[in-house]
């Protein structure tokens, strides 16, 4: 089986070790050893949260350069809604897309297009009541990577539906080809990422086979670029013809509650930031959310405008995105027929991950943890991380698992170093009593 792809990766140079990373990943997936951070790729989410943090920014995400849409004959953009929020005093959309094509893209595709035939699919299977509650969103790709990991047991709540990114990378193609007369693969996709889980979720999709975006782009590298060439053509811009391609839905899914509010559910709740994320699903699992339809839920702060590779504030870009709803429509796609197009569906489940579990064979995991508390129970219980783990039950389980040994915990260290030290000044008291000092 392929190894799998993560977008965020360590730089070992930049790395001081200095532990912060360690303490704010949300799956304990990174540990310092030797002085330096390591990333437990099993268990990391690609949530971005280390990047956002290290202060000596020692952590990256992969993702494809710009120029490599030269690769392609006929290239299409796919601007996730946050993109149109991170320019100040815009109002015309237009612009932003005319600047895409000045950047060397022969068409537009905007995602929020797609979201809103996922809004509009969304209702439809609320309403059918087929689904189990309250019903997860499927947008958030780290989220459903914490999901299979952590919450195994709410993948029957997660909403079988692609995200909107998926979706807008099918018809893009689909359209694509009818306007060019060219063959699909002769088409580059390229998605305007503004976080490195979509970059990874492109490369281990969700829900499908394989993904319909080749390229992924940061948004951090497209922004100045774009920029330059949307002031280029200010100079003379007098307004394109509308080509409106969304309403306020389908912008309103950039920030977080936008996807929920389209559900049109009466009872809904939208959590963003990762640490929030985490708490409304340990209430679900507790089963204290069972009266919700609907739960969105996204890893980034305010939603995907808060996603690491975007440039500007978060909470900036959403009063900027709301004010560009006041001039649109409340939605341009709607799904017209009585059934789902199935290119919306998920053709296969998603499974948990059991990289949590210590071992596959179920007394052999009652045995190692048996041994992890009584080597817990050694510990001070500080959670202090000078150790490189994220806490002492961390190390404790690193040791059970045979990655660490306890000689890494200081204060152990300084116990048996005290002891030690006392044993030598008893044996030298007990000589000099006897006369031999
Ligand atoms: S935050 Fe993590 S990656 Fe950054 S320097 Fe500290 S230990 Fe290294
Ligand atoms: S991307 Fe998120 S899950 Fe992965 S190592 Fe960084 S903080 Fe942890």
């Amino acid at each position: 089986m392929a190894e799998y792809f993560h977008s965020v990766t360590l730089d070992t140079e930049s790395c001081r070790g200095c532990i912060t990373c360690v303490k704010r990943c949300p799956t304990e997936a990174i540990r310092v050893r030797n002085g330096k951070a390591q990333i437990t790729k099993e268990r990391c989410i690609d949530c971005g949260e280390c990047i956002r943090v290290c202060p000596h920014h020692a952590k990256h995400a992969v993702t494809d350069p710009l120029a490599a849409i030269k690769g392609f004959k006929y290239k299409v953009a796919l601007p996730p809604p946050s993109l149109f929020g991170q320019y100040k005093n815009q109002e015309d959309l237009e612009l932003i897309r005319a600047g895409l094509l000045a950047l060397g893209f022969d068409e537009v595709f905007e995602v929020a297009a797609a979201a809103e035939l996922v809004s509009s699919a969304t209702r439809m299977m609320l309403e059918r009541g087929k689904l189990k509650k309250p019903v997860i969103s499927s947008a958030c790709p780290a989220v459903l990577r914490l999901i299979k990991i952590r919450f195994p047991n709410l993948l029957e709540n997660v909403l079988p539906i692609s995200s909107p990114m998926e979706v807008a990378a099918k018809l893009a193609r689909e359209q694509a080809v009818r306007n060019s007369g060219l063959k699909p693969e002769e088409i580059g996709i390229v998605f305007i990422t503004p976080c490195p889980a979509k970059v990874t979720a492109i490369k281990n999709p969700f829900g499908i086979d394989k993904s319909d975006v080749d390229l992924a782009v940061s948004s951090a590298e497209v922004y100045p670029v774009l920029l330059s060439a949307m002031n280029k053509l200010a100079k003379n811009w007098k307004g394109d013809a509308d080509t409106a391609q969304t309403g306020r839905t389908g912008l309103s899914w950039g920030n977080s509650g936008g996807e929920a509010g389209a559900t049109l559910a009466t009872s809904y709740l939208a959590a963003d930031g990762i640490e929030n994320v985490i708490n409304v699903l340990e209430e679900m699992e507790d089963n204290k959310l069972a009266d919700q339809d609907f739960v969105e839920l996204n890893a980034c702060p305010a939603g995907c405008v808060g996603g690491v590779l975007n440039v500007e504030n978060p909470y900036v870009v959403v009063t900027r995105l709301k004010h560009l709803w006041a001039y649109l429509p409340v939605s341009c796609n709607n799904i017209k027929s009585g059934s789902i197009p199935k290119e919306l569906l998920w053709t296969k489940d998603i499974k948990p991950l059991k990289t949590l579990s210590l071992s596959g064979d179920p007394f052999e995991a009652m045995r190692m943890m048996r041994k992890l508390e009584k080597i817990e129970s050694k510990l001070y219980g500080l959670d202090c991380g000078s150790c490189g783990s994220p806490s002492c039950r961390a190390l404790a389980e690193d040791i059970v698992r045979g990655y660490a040994t306890e000689d890494l915990c200081i204060y152990l260290l300084k116990d048996k170093v005290d002891a030690v030290r006392s044993s030598m000044l008893s044996l030298k008291l007990e000589s000099r009593e006897k006369g031999e000092g």
